[in-house]
């Protein structure tokens, strides 16, 4: 038989612009934890298209959310309303901090519009936004320039002004960083891209205090956080800390494109029509898996499984690390976004122990070059952590350092 991943995945390589170093698998098929591959191959992901996934893949209650918009309606633009844009702005004002909805189709997008209402809500001359150091919050120019992150800025200079980035973790540099100009702090409340790293909780209520005392906005992106990955529907429930704006994206349709930014009407009624946009924000077919996707992750225990399968991966996830302390260094994460550190001796093999794991059928990553990653589908079961956890226990066996 011929090889249909070689194939395609040559094919590929010939067209596209090398934006990606993918692995090489063509994912052909999916279904709950578990993806196919072109040539049959199958394997156990515990990425879910990187935290957006979270009812496993092709959950049959999306897929017939999907399946009956694409055959009522597929896009109006916001010209004109439509019933599941609607349904999924009352699910997510019922069940948040906020008042109003704008939609998006992307994380990025989404701290776009969060961006531009934090400046048009503030006083005028006040345009600065603080943001945390190895925070990520997208890569369009504006949301590269919030990431403080120097990698992602390299070639892409003069970045947009207006953000100031200050060390994670440090309240005093945050205090001493807010000027005339400060009009708000955005932050993550774990940051996954830099290696799944929790904000802790003293310090992201010790933002909101700061935000309180010098009239700033706090903006919450909850990209990745959000939508029941950390055990809550959002993440900042479980900190004491309530937002004044909040972005969501990733998981909110379970795999299609959407993102959206959520405020109170106070700071809404900053935005009229005519200063922010999108053709295809709120597009129906995206609004009805995602109203799909938030009843299943609305109903009762689903949040509670979460957190107990996300103790439960921690838990086995400790026990690999007690195995092998020159390896791994810590377990960190919340709900089922964990990572494990590896050691500075560990940490160049890092790219290595993510390909031993995709040989054996396994998809994790490693994140901000520090911890590999494991965010598999909310709907995930002990037993496939168990097989994650064999497998990985052997690939670290492999492992010299
Ligand atoms: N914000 C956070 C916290 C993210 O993790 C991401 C993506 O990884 C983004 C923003 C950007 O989202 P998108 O890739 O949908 O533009």
């Amino acid at each position: 038989m011929e090889d249909q991943n070689q194939l395609i995945r040559s094919r590929a390589d010939d067209v596209f612009i090398r934006t990606y170093a993918r692995y090489p698998a063509v994912m052909e098929a999916g279904s709950g934890c578990e993806l196919r591959d072109a040539d049959g191959r199958t394997y156990l992901d515990f990425l879910a298209g990187i935290a957006v996934c979270a009812l496993g893949h092709c959950h049959p209650a999306v897929t017939a959310a999907i399946t009956e918009q694409a055959g009522r309606l597929v896009h109006v633009s916001n010209l004109y309303y439509t019933k599941p844009q609607t349904e999924l702005a009352e699910l997510l004002v019922a069940n948040s901090f906020a008042d109003r909805v704008f939609m998006a189709n992307s994380g990025a997008e989404a701290n776009e519009a969060a961006i531009k209402l934090a400046r048009i809500a503030s006083a005028e001359g006040k345009y600065e936004i603080i943001t945390l150091s190895g925070s990520f919050h997208g890569r369009t120019l504006a949301t590269v320039s919030a990431t403080a992150q120097p990698k992602f800025h390299k070639g892409f200079e003069p970045l947009p002004e207006g953000f100031v980035h200050v060390e994670t973790g440090d309240i005093e540099a945050a205090r001493r960083a807010v000027g005339e100009r400060t009009c708000a702090i955005m932050c993550e409340p774990l940051q996954g891209e830099v290696g799944v790293r929790p904000l802790t909780r003293e310090y992201l209520q010790g933002l909101r205090a700061l935000c309180d005392e010098r009239g700033l906005l706090l903006i919450l992106d909850e990209v990745q956080t959000g939508m029941g990955r950390t055990g809550t529907l959002f993440a900042y429930e479980q900190f004491g800390v309530v937002p004044d704006i909040m972005t969501l994206a990733k998981a909110l349709a379970n795999g299609l494109p959407i993102g959206a930014m959520l405020t109170t009407d106070r700071l809404a009624a900053s935005l009229v029509p005519g200063t922010h946009a999108s053709t295809f924000g709120g597009n129906p077919v995206a609004c009805a898996a995602a109203v799909a996707t938030m009843k299943v992750m609305l109903a009762d225990g689903f949040l509670e499984t979460v957190r107990a399968t996300g103790d439960y991966m921690r838990q086995r996830l400790a026990a690999v690390m007690d195995k092998y302390p020159r390896i791994a260094t810590q377990v960190r994460g919340m709900g089922l976004l964990n990572g494990l550190v590896l050691s500075a001796a560990a940490v160049e093999q890092g790219p290595a122990i993510v390909n031993q794991m995709f040989e054996r059928g396994f998809l994790i990553n490693f994140a901000g070059n520090c911890a590999l990653r494991l965010a598999p589908p909310l709907i995930v079961e002990r037993a496939q952590i168990d097989r994650v956890i064999e497998a990985l226990d052997e690939v670290l066996a492999t492992i010299q350092v």
